[in-house]
């Protein structure tokens, strides 16, 4: 049985993680982190060393073993009765990132909308990014010129998955409003989606 599913979009300082922590908190919807499944892997798992390997440069991890970590992942929530297949609906953030991964994903995934948080105010995202920078010491944002190449890299990375999903699916959400606003527009999405 494939697992109902919406998709968490967003480039880097669209409000992503805020949006993800509240939207993981309502009954019936699991919200489910890449980057915080590697953030949170155990000492002893081989799977980080190669993550601090590739996220220190800035790459993605290879398809394979985040296919493997994030479906782990799920397999374990069915099994706690964290996440009901037959009602539930999985909130994936950061995955898939690529086409090769939302290919692999077809076969365990019934993607029923995907929400693309976008920041059509290019000076707003920048100044959060360097805002976060700050607040966080992350590097990765504190130059400008860093921050246009992520936001170039997010954009080709993710046309080609929004591409394998279809337009009749896939909701902008503008990520300039507040974080109240953003919530409103998502929730106003995934009520749709539950008709
Ligand atoms: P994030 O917090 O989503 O920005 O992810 C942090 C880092 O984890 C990324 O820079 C990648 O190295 C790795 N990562 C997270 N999700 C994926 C994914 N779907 N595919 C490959 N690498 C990923």
């Amino acid at each position: 049985m494939k697992l109902r599913t919406t998709l968490l979009f967003g480039s880097p300082g669209a409000g992503k993680g805020t949006q993800g922590a509240i939207l993981g908190n309502i009954p019936g919807y699991l919200h489910i982190s890449s980057g915080d499944l590697f953030r949170n892997l155990g000492a002893q798992n081989p799977l980080r060393e190669t993550f601090i390997e590739y996220a220190g440069r800035g790459e993605l991890v290879p398809d394979e073993p985040t296919i493997g970590l994030v479906r782990e992942d799920i397999d374990n929530r069915i099994r706690n009765g964290n996440f009901e297949p037959e009602t539930d609906t999985l909130l994936l953030d950061g995955i898939p990132r690529n086409l090769a991964q939302a290919q692999l994903l077809d076969d365990t995934l019934n993607v029923v909308g995907v929400l693309n948080l976008f920041c059509t105010d290019i000076d707003i995202m920048v100044e959060r990014l360097q805002a976060r920078a700050l607040r966080e010491n992350r590097l990765d944002d504190a130059n400008l010129e860093t921050i246009l190449n992520r936001l170039e890299v997010h954009k080709a990375e993710t046309r080609p998955v929004l591409d394998h999903y279809g337009d009749d699916i896939s909701y902008t959400i503008d990520s300039t409003q507040s974080p109240v606003r953003v919530l409103r527009d998502v929730l106003e999405v995934l009520a749709k989606l539950e008709m």
